[in-house]
């Protein structure tokens, strides 16, 4: 979104230039979890969670039986085989109408609750399922088919944490405490656009000079990657008054993402429209693909915006995005881990980088064989090196190649955060 004047090879450029860690740092401190609100739990899923859960009751709420079959008391058959009169029946959703004395049994079905003084249940596998007198027929140890109350969550326990990721299992348990409207972090609506002259929408046939706009399209993705709500708005041609229209349109987002117009040689005028609507900051980021990145917070109706300007190579806004705006969403979408897994693999081709920095390339991982390959030429504008991957190897400032052989370290793109 603004000029950049340095060049990469001065000394004076180096000094400069932000590690991603730095700009990670500035960007996450600036951007804040979005209010809570109570929201029916299908609608839930893929939110995260605004407060703690405790358990207000047990889940199972009582002893249940975990099999068809027989509840019994664990003495009794301690051995086999043995006979035991047959003193009713209990099936789910029952209430057992008697107990269960030595040499007795009930037969119970599973999830039925257990009678008083049983404490076992033999399956009726183990039995010749018979109706007065039953012979079990496998010595069955004492406790075993039975559910205790509370196993699955215990009254007064925290369930779930402030910040977890809902997922079915964790529907599921809300479900079961009985909290049908849980309050979760609101959904970040993302304004997405693109600018440039030479972008034009993808139904379009591109004339001289022109190309498709990948970008918004991409971008959009990546954010509903995210589990956040992606705006498309408009492709944004390189003039003040066009953007300036463009970003207050998009203000009424929560986010805006914008790519292309952050790099050296775009236009002057960029600085003073974002300005005109809040604070802005340019970085030159010690990477490659990616290197300049635009932040701004725009004010309007007493509420802050974060615009994140990405480059507009379409590999450079992915990655960009990846490393920079993905972390920025999920924190403003509640959770608390924002970091992929990572992992060491054995490069299997040689990686040419610049030595000064730092190389995210575009690989697939193969854990078995502990393996990374680059997917061909890694070239910032050659989006099918992202499309092929399944991860990207994280090569460090410094060295200007890394050998076949080395091991590596590389960011399992295709996984969720784990910390
Ligand atoms: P910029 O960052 O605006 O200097 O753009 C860098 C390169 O990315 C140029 O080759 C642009 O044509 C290209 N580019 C910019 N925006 C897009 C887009 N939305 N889709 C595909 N390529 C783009
Ligand atoms: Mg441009």
């Amino acid at each position: 979104m603004c000029v950049v004047r340095i060049s990469p090879t001065s000394a004076r450029a180096a000094e400069r230039l932000l590690t991603v860690d730095e700009a990670l740092e500035r960007i996450l401190a600036r951007v804040h979890p979005l209010p809570p609100r109570e929201m029916p739990l299908l609608d839930a899923l893929g939110r995260t969670l605004a407060v703690d859960v405790v358990a207000d009751r047990d889940v199972p709420p009582f002893r249940n039986s975990a099999m068809d079959g027989y509840a019994v008391r664990g003495e009794d058959v301690a051995s086999a085989p043995v006979r035991l009169r047959v003193v009713g029946a209990v099936a789910a959703g029952g209430v057992p109408e008697r107990a269960v004395a030595r040499g007795e049994a009930m037969r119970i079905m599973t999830g039925a609750p257990m009678p008083d003084g049983a404490d076992t249940v033999v399956r009726v596998e183990d039995t010749d399922n018979a109706d007065d007198v039953v012979t079990v027929t496998v010595a069955t140890p004492t406790g075993l088919s039975v559910r205790q109350a509370g196993e699955d969550l215990a009254r007064g326990t925290t369930v779930l944490r402030a910040g977890s990721l809902l997922r079915p299992a964790e529907i599921g348990l809300l479900a079961s405490l009985g909290i049908p409207r849980p309050s979760v972090v609101g959904r970040p609506r993302v304004a997405v656009l693109s600018t440039g002259d030479e972008v034009v929408e993808v139904t379009e046939s591109p004339g001289p000079g022109k190309i498709r706009d990948a970008n918004r399209y991409s971008v959009a993705s990546a954010i509903l990657a995210s589990s956040c709500e992606p705006q498309l708005r408009s492709i944004v041609r390189d003039t003040p008054e066009a953007l300036r229209a463009a970003l207050h349109d998009a203000m009424s987002a929560d986010a805006i993402v914008t790519s292309g117009g952050v790099s050296v040689g775009d236009h002057d005028w960029v600085k003073p429209v974002v300005s005109e609507l809040g604070t802005l900051d340019v970085w030159a980021i010690a990477i490659r693909p990616g290197r300049p990145l635009a932040f701004a917070q725009l004010r309007g109706d007493g509420r802050v915006v974060p615009l994140f300007g990405l480059p507009g190579n379409p590999v450079s806004a992915l990655l960009t995005f990846e490393l920079f705006v993905r972390p920025a969403l999920l924190r403003m979408s509640g959770r608390t881990k924002l970091q992929r897994p990572r992992a060491r693999a054995t490069l299997l081709d040689p990686l040419d980088k610049p030595g000064f920095l730092r190389f995210f390339a575009r690989a697939i991982y193969d854990p078995t064989a502990g393996t990374v390959g680059l997917t061909g030429p890694q070239g910032s504008g050659i989006l099918r090196s992202m499309s092929l991957a399944n991860c990207l190897v994280d090569a460090p400032a410094g060295p200007s190649r890394i050998a076949a052989g080395e091991s590596v370290e590389v960011i399992l793109t295709d996984l969720p955060e784990d910390h």
